[in-house]
C-alpha cells in the first residue's frame, strides 16, 4: 500500500483568444468545482467524469490511500496570467512540501496550458514538483487528448498516459488509468520514455474519435500497449496555442526501450498514413441556413449546426451572433440557439421577469472584431439560476453553477443564455430552461465535438459550420510565429 499526494491544475490555453485568464476563473465554479484545497477535493469531484476523480475511486481499490492537495480549472480561454499561473504553482508545491510522507505523486494535468510567462506551463509544474520529490519519487500525471506534450513533461513524469476519446467520455477511466500504472510502477519502476512528434497539426473537428481516422487510430494505440510497454499514447495536441510545441505526438512508458520505440514507430507511421483523412469538413452560414430551411420536422430529430468557431471550450466565449442573426432572419419555427454568454441580458430578462417582453443587446460582449450584438425585442419564456447536474456521457455529473440564466424569443428563434460561458455539450443546459432537446428542429450549439457525446444521439444530422469566431478550425489561417519550420499548419491531402 502507497500514500500517493494527489493535485489537479487544469487549463487548455488558446494563445490566440483575447481574453487572458486570471485568477478568479480558476477559483469561481463553473461544470466543474471551485478550487478546492485538501480533504474537501474528494468530496468535491466525487461522481464527476474528471481524472482526479477516477484516480482517487481507482487508487482506493487498489488499496491505496491518497493525500488530497488542490484542484482547480478554469474554462478554455488566453493565456493564463502569471499571477494565476504562479499563486496557484506555489501553493501546490508548498501543500506538497507539508504533505508529510508519501510514495508517489499524481497529477491532473490539461498538458496545454499557456502562461504569460511561460510557453509550456505544464512542462514548468511537472519540473517543480520533480524538484520537490526528488529523482526517485514515481509522478504520474493524466493528459487531455488536446495536450501538447513537451519535452520536459517527458522528462519530469515517468507516465503521461492521456484521454483516447474525443469528446471525453474517459476522462475518469483515464484517472483509473493513471492509477493502475501508476501501481504497476510504484513496484517495477519504469526504464524507458518515448516522445515522438507528427509533422502536421490536427483541425479540432477532424479529432473526433466518433468517427475515422481516429476513430480506428485510437483502438491501435490500445492495442499496442501491452508488456513490456506500459503505456502507449496519441496525443492529437492543441492546434490553437502559439508555441513550439504545438502538435500531436506519440508518448509513452515502458520496461524495454527498443520494444516501447518499435511501438511507438508503428502508431507514428498509422497515423501519417490517415494525413489526408483528417482534412477539414465545414459549412458556411449560407450552406447551414439553406440545408435548415429543408431540414423536416423534428421526428427524425434536430438538424445540429455546431459553431465551432466560438466554442467556449476552445477559447471561444460563445457570444458571436453571426449564425445566430441568420438564423434569426430565417425566422425558422423550432428553431434553439445556445448557451449564449451574455451576463447583461439574462440580469435584464430577470429583472423583466418571465412573460415579459424586453428589449436586448444579445451577445458579442467579448469584443471579437466586426461582432455586433443582436439587438431586438425578446420575450422572456423561461429563466434558470443556472444550477443543475450535467446529464451527459461527457459533464456526467457536473454540478453546474452558471449563474442567472434565461431563455428568450425573438421571432422564431429561442435563445438560451447564461451568465458564465460553458460549452453547450449537454442536454440538461437546456431541459434546465424547458426545452427538450430532441423535439427541436434547428439546434445550434456553441461547441466543436463535444456535444456529440450527448446530443448525437438524438440528432438528425450535423452540419460544422464555419462562422466568424476566436476559434478557427483551420489551423492554416493561424498567425503562428513559434511553430517549427517543417511542421505543417494543416494536413495535406492526397
Ligand atoms: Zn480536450
Amino acid at each position: 500500500m502507497a500514500r500517493i499526494a494527489i493535485a489537479g491544475f487544469q487549463h487548455e490555453t488558446n494563445t490566440f483568444a483575447p481574453l487572458a485568464t486570471g485568477l478568479a476563473r480558476f477559483i469561481e465554479p463553473d461544470a466543474w468545482p471551485a478550487l478546492v484545497r485538501g480533504p474537501a477535493m474528494l468530496e468535491a469531484i466525487a461522481g464527476i467524469n474528471l481524472p482526479a476523480a477516477g484516480f482517487v475511486a481507482a487508487a482506493v481499490s487498489l488499496g491505496h490511500r491518497v493525500a488530497p492537495l488542490l484542484w482547480c480549472a478554469a474554462q478554455p480561454a488566453g493565456r493564463v496570467t502569471r499571477e494565476a499561473f504562479e499563486t496557484i504553482a506555489a501553493e501546490l508545491i508548498a501543500r506538497l512540501r507539508a504533505a508529510g510522507i508519501f510514495d508517489a505523486v499524481y497529477l491532473d494535468l490539461h498538458g496545454a496550458m499557456v502562461a504569460d510567462h511561460l510557453d509550456d506551463a505544464d512542462g514548468e509544474m511537472l519540473r517543480r514538483v520533480r524538484v520537490a520529490v526528488g529523482s526517485r519519487m514515481p509522478i504520474v500525471a493524466s493528459l487531455d487528448f488536446h495536450a501538447n506534450v513537451s519535452p520536459a513533461m517527458v522528462a519530469a513524469a515517468d507516465a503521461l498516459p492521456c484521454y483516447r476519446s474525443y469528446p471525453h467520455v474517459d476522462m475518469a477511466e483515464t484517472g483509473a488509468r493513471a492509477a493502475a500504472i501508476l501501481d504497476q510502477i510504484l513496484r517495477r519502476p519504469v526504464t524507458a520514455r518515448v516522445h515522438r512528434t507528427l509533422p502536421f497539426l490536427m483541425p479540432l473537428t477532424s479529432q473526433c474519435t466518433l468517427i475515422e481516422p481516429l476513430a480506428s487510430l485510437m483502438r491501435e494505440a490500445a492495442t499496442l500497449e501491452a508488456d513490456p510497454v506500459l503505456s502507449l499514447c496519441l496525443a492529437p495536441g492543441f492546434p490553437l496555442a502559439d508555441v513550439v510545441d504545438c502538435g500531436p505526438t506519440v508518448i509513452g512508458c515502458g520496461w524495454d526501450a527498443a520494444a516501447l520505440d518499435r511501438a511507438a514507430g508503428e502508431l507514428h507511421a498509422a497515423v501519417l498514413a490517415r494525413e489526408g483523412d483528417f482534412a477539414l469538413d465545414l459549412v458556411s452560414i449560407e450552406v447551414a441556413i439553406a440545408e435548415a430551411r429543408r431540414h423536416p420536422d423534428s421526428n427524425g430529430g434536430p438538424l445540429i449546426l455546431a459553431d465551432t468557431q466560438d466554442n467556449p471550450g476552445a477559447g471561444g466565449n460563445a457570444d458571436t451572433t453571426a449564425l445566430l442573426k441568420a438564423l434569426v432572419a430565417a425566422d425558422l419555427p423550432g428553431t434553439v440557439a445556445g448557451v449564449i454568454w451574455d451576463p447583461d441580458s439574462a440580469a435584464r430578462a430577470h429583472a423583466a421577469g418571465e412573460g415579459a417582453t424586453v428589449e436586448l443587446a444579445i451577445g458579442a460582449h467579448s469584443g471579437y472584431p466586426g461582432e455586433t450584438p443582436l439587438v431586438a425585442q425578446a420575450r422572456v419564456l423561461r429563466l434558470g439560476d443556472g444550477r443543475f447536474t450535467g446529464t451527459g456521457p461527457f459533464y456526467r455529473g457536473g454540478r453546474f453553477d452558471l449563474g442567472p440564466m434565461a431563455r428568450i424569443a425573438v421571432g422564431s428563434v429561442e435563445i438560451a443564455m447564461a451568465s458564465r460561458k460553458q460549452q453547450a455539450a449537454d442536454q440538461a443546459m437546456f431541459r434546465h430552461l424547458g426545452v427538450e432537446p430532441a423535439r427541436v428542429r434547428i439546434l445550434q450549439l456553441k461547441s466543436s465535438v463535444h456535444f456529440r457525446a450527448d446530443f448525437g444521439p438524438v440528432a438528425g444530422r450535423v452540419l460544422v459550420v464555419e462562422a466568424p469566431g476566436p476559434n478557427p478550425a483551420d489551423p492554416g489561417r493561424l498567425p503562428f510565429t513559434k511553430l517549427p519550420a517543417g511542421r505543417r499548419r494543416r494536413p495535406t491531402v492526397g
